[in-house]
């Protein structure tokens, strides 16, 4: 087929990393240019389609025109569980995944469908090396907020120093003075997870000047300075927060459906349980798809839930339910309700969710923030702990519950937190940030606004590209 006669204007490649927290922002994203006229083939791992495909019937992404495909990682039975090590895990999928990405885009071409560019997360940045090889566009997407990745950066760069010397302050551009213990877990506790210190402060940043785009998972207003320092870099665009537009001003009835699920949410148990509570009573309780809380912290944070004496919706994975405290499903059955997976987008939105206690994953910290839900940082590792401080300090979302000398946040301060957001003075102010938040987070996404127009920047070079 000729250049002119395709039905699109151009034709996107999407490769998550495959994770719950990955595979979200880049379907989300993936659904905007698709609305905007571009063709997108989103490509899982194996892996990761297979899972996707058993539980589809309750949280695919029908409503869209997204084609999807698969890469392989080497590990099609199991994903990384399946791998001996992460360094290992990570080797075989640049590798298995560098092969079978050529077939796919050889393939597509073959088809009709020719690839102008490709979407890939910057955890793993191979994928660039593939696009210059077919000369195509490549652009980077980052997952993580702009202050992080900026952190990390400075690390790659030699210009923030390993280990930091206990008690200093860290000075950064476009950053607030911060701690040693505001930075991502893999550089405060230096030497911890060396696989996955590796892949955010040198696998990330080895080829990015060769991008043609960086994207980042934010909004302009939200990171203002860093942006503006990191820009001077990279063609960097704030493109987010990548949630849909349905939760945000109810404009797309098209963009209603939320994306895949690595997990099975127990949907209708949630929503019905909470469309019975008053509003702004609920606090809901997530660290995630990854955390692991040792088994003391979860008997902490049960009985804080408890003692707040507030009703609470707490997610507990299939593989953590076994470290929650005996009988205390049901002792605290009148207040609260455990499940395995919810919908946590319409968990959010639902007016009787008054506060989220949070391990603060960046998406998890973008969707509360922009559904306006106060949050209780309780962070546990990689970025989390620099997204509690800001959530804390500069942004005024929610309150960092401080855990005490050996790291566990006792039952005294999460109920502290809990109930100081959900009944005291400081939520009241709390709220009113979270209020103008919302509002910032809105504009950027509508028509428009600066996330907007950044997509529509991008689609126009794309299109006159090819
Ligand atoms: N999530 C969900 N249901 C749950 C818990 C989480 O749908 O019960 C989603 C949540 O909306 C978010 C993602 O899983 O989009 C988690 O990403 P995040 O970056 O917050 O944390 P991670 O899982 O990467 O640690």
């Amino acid at each position: 087929m000729e250049k002119g006669e395709r039905a699109y204007k151009a034709h996107c490649l999407v490769l998550p990393y495959p994770s719950q927290g990955h595979i979200n922002p880049m379907l989300q994203f993936s659904k905007l240019l698709n609305h905007k006229g571009i063709k997108i083939t989103l490509a899982n791992t194996i892996f990761v389609h297979n899972t996707i495909q058993k539980i589809s019937s309750s949280s695919s992404s029908s409503s869209t025109s997204i084609a999807f495909e698969t890469i392989s990682d080497g590990y099609d039975e199991g994903g990384i569980t399946q791998a001996e090590s992460i360094e290992a895990y990570l080797d075989r999928f640049r590798k298995i995944g560098t092969k079978t990405l050529i077939e796919l885009i050889d393939r597509l071409s073959g088809s009709g469908n020719p690839v102008d560019c490709i979407v890939y997360d910057a955890f793993m940045p191979w994928p660039l090396d593939v696009a210059k090889k077919f000369g195509i566009v490549g652009a980077v997407f980052f997952t993580q907020s702009c202050s992080v990745d900026n952190i990390f950066y400075h690390v790659h760069q030699g210009l923030l120093k390993l280990p930091l010397p206990p008690d200093s302050e860290i000075l950064l551009p476009g950053l607030p003075p911060l701690q040693p213990s505001d930075m991502p877990s893999f550089i405060y506790v230096y030497g911890s997870y060396p696989a996955f210190f590796t892949m955010v402060v040198d696998g990330q940043f080895y080829n990015v000047d060769k991008a043609d785009w960086v994207f980042c998972n934010t909004f302009y207003e939200l990171e203002e300075e860093v942006v503006d320092c990191m820009a001077k870099l990279w063609p960097l665009r704030t493109i987010g927060p990548t949630i849909p537009s349905m939760y945000l001003d109810k404009r797309r009835e098209d963009d209603r459906e939320y994306g895949f699920s690595l997990f099975n949410p127990n949907s209708d148990a949630c929503l019905t349980w909470l469309n019975a509570k008053p509003k702004g009573s609920v606090a809901y309780v997530s660290f995630g798809s990854l955390a692991e809380l040792g088994e003391n912290q979860m008997e902490e944070l049960g009985w804080g839930l408890r003692n707040s004496n507030n009703y609470f919706l707490w997610v507990v994975r299939e593989k953590e339910a076994a470290k929650l405290p005996q009988g205390f499903v049901e002792e605290t059955s009148g207040k609260g309700l455990v499940v395995s997976w919810c919908p946590q987008l319409d968990v959010l939105a639902n007016e009787a969710v008054g506060c989220f206690v949070t391990h603060c994953g960046w998406n998890s910290t973008l969707e509360a923030l922009s559904l306006g839900v106060p949050m209780v940082a309780v962070p546990q590792w990689t970025d989390q702990s620099t997204n509690a401080r800001f959530i804390q300090d500069v942004w005024k979302m929610g309150l960092k519950a401080q855990a005490d000398e050996k790291g566990i946040v006792r039952r005294e301060e999460i109920a502290n937190c809990v109930r100081e957001i959900l009944e005291g003075e400081r939520g009241k102010e709390i709220r009113k940030n979270t209020s103008k938040w919302k509002e910032l987070a809105k504009n950027a996404v509508d028509e428009g606004g600066s996330s907007d127009k950044n997509i529509d920047e991008f689609i126009a070079k794309l299109v006159q590209n090819y």
